[in-house]
Parts: structure tokens; C-alpha cells; sequence
């Protein structure tokens, strides 16, 4: 099982909308892909259709004491091999409990280990704070994809998750590669393409050479999930499958190295 998590300390980017359009892809593809919302906002969850405020069960779950298995979490969506652990409002107080127990840090990390051969991938969409849910996501990831919107305030943000990254590469002492994928960018605008070229010159190699564009096809009402998908059409998936590509690209090199 390969586990990606797609993060970013800033909170509107495109990270639920990437989680999807990219597990979807994969699923769509063949690959057997189990999505995680750790997000309290729970918008991954709302886009499956599901209710949030009470939910059945969830990620939250996976903080309990004992654990719940993950086995027990998983939600079966109308689409073939895409899975989901929804998310839920009670992972807010998670990051309280953090300071009170040690080991939670890997609660997620165990429980993926625990399917390891149920699942091709792994996609955790993550909450836009630096705490216990985030910190889980990057120490049970083989990598990270950070979305990252085209403007100059979200570079900002950029810089801190990079170094959040590395960070946290030092603590468990083990690669975090690190994929930066520019989402909602404007190309009429003048500061888009000024901001994607210094994101370039300062991030290099881990910035995807493409954007996703601004297309209202993935805003919120068109992401509830009543067609599959990747069927959809549109220039924003579109950009979402070739962006995949790109993934996969180096995941072989990886793999080959
Ligand atoms: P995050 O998870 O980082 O908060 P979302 O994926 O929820 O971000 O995206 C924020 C908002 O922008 C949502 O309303 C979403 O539907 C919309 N959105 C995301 N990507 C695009 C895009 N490429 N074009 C247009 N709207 C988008
Ligand atoms: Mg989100």
C-alpha cells in the first residue's frame, strides 16, 4: 500500500478536491484506493454524500481508547474499489488530547499497517493545522502533495509546510518526498503566473511543470458525488489526471531506485 498525504497549512487550497479527483483516478484506473478525511470540516465526507453531525463512524474512531479497527471504519462507496473513512466534527478535540497521550502521534499509521494488503492506496485528506491530525498523516506517509493555491499569499503557507515536511522527516527518520501541485490557478491574471514562476525558482523539481485551473466543474456543488467522478469531464480533471501521471512518474523512479 502506497500512503499519500495531501496537506497544507492553509485551509481552502484544493486539498479535499485533489484527494478525490486523485483517488478517483486511481480507483477508476484499476488500483484499489481507500480515502481518510481527517478533517473535522469533514467536506471530503460531505461530498460522498454522507452525514457529518452525527456520523456513523469515522477516522475519530481511530483516537478511541482502544482503537476501533480500521476494518471497522471503512465505508463502501457506489464506486468500484473507492473507499472512505469519513471524517467527523469530534476530531477537533483530538488535537486537545494530543498532549495526554503519547503514541498517538502513529494511531493512523498503525491503523493503515493493519490493511496493508486490502488497498493499493491510501489518501489522506488532511485538516489545514499543524496538530496531532496533521502530524499522524506525515509519519504514516510515503509521501506528501502539498496543493497549493497560485497567489502570492499562498506562498507564504508553502514555505511553512516545506519546512513542516522536513521537520518531520528528521523526527522519524525516513524520506518524505514532497510534490507541489499549483490548484485554482487563474491564467488570466497576471500575479498567477508571477507567483508559479518564483514557486518554481525557489521549490525546483518538487513543483508539478503544469497547474490545475480554476473550474467551476469541481466547486463544491458539482464535487457531490452523483456521477462517478472521473467521468465528469472537464478541463480541472483533466488537469487532475495528467498531474496523477506525474505522480505515478516518480513513484516508479522511486521504485526503480
Ligand atoms: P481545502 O480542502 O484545501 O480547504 P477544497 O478542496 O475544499 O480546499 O477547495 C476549496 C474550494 O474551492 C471548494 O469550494 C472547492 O470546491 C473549490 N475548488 C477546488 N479546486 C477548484 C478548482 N480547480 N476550480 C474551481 N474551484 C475549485
Ligand atoms: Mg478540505
Amino acid at each position: 500500500m502506497q500512503i499519500w498525504a495531501v496537506a497544507n497549512q492553509k485551509g481552502g487550497v484544493g486539498k479535499t478536491t485533489t484527494t478525490l479527483a486523485l483517488g478517483a483516478r486511481l480507483a477508476a484506473d484499476g488500483a484499489r484506493v481507500l480515502l481518510i478525511d481527517l478533517d473535522p470540516h469533514a467536506s471530503l465526507t460531505r461530498c460522498f454524500g454522507l452525514p457529518t453531525d452525527p456520523p456513523p463512524v469515522g477516522s475519530a474512531q481511530l483516537f478511541d481508547d482502544p482503537p476501533q479497527p480500521l476494518r471497522e471504519l471503512v465505508h463502501h462507496s457506489e464506486y468500484e474499489r473507492l473507499d472512505l473513512v469519513p471524517g467527523q466534527a469530534a476530531l477537533a478535540v483530538m488535537e486537545k488530547r494530543s498532549a495526554t497521550r503519547p503514541g498517538l502521534g502513529l494511531a493512523v499509521k498503525t491503523a493503515l499497517a493493519s490493511m496493508q494488503d486490502e488497498y493499493d492506496y491510501a489518501l489522506l485528506d488532511c485538516p489545514p493545522t499543524l496538530g496531532v491530525l496533521m502530524v499522524n498523516a506525515l509519519a504514516a506517509a510515503d509521501r506528501l502533495i502539498i496543493p497549493t493555491q497560485t497567489d502570492p499569499l499562498a506562498l507564504h503557507g508553502l514555505d511553512g509546510m516545506v519546512r513542516t515536511a522536513a521537520m518531520i522527516e528528521r523526527s522519524r527518520g525516513g524520506p518524505l518526498p514532497v510534490f507541489i501541485l499549483p490548484t485554482l490557478h487563474d491564467r488570466r491574471t497576471r500575479a498567477g503566473a508571477e507567483t508559479l514562476t518564483q514557486m518554481q525558482a525557489h521549490h525546483g523539481k518538487k513543483v508539478w511543470d503544469d497547474v490545475i485551473p480554476l473550474d467551476t466543474r469541481l466547486r463544491d456543488a458539482a464535487l457531490v458525488l452523483s456521477a462517478p467522478p472521473v467521468d465528469r469531464g472537464g478541463k480541472g480533471l483533466a488537469a487532475y489526471a495528467s498531474a496523477l501521471q506525474w505522480l505515478l512518474q516518480h513513484e516508479r523512479q522511486q521504485v526503480a531506485a
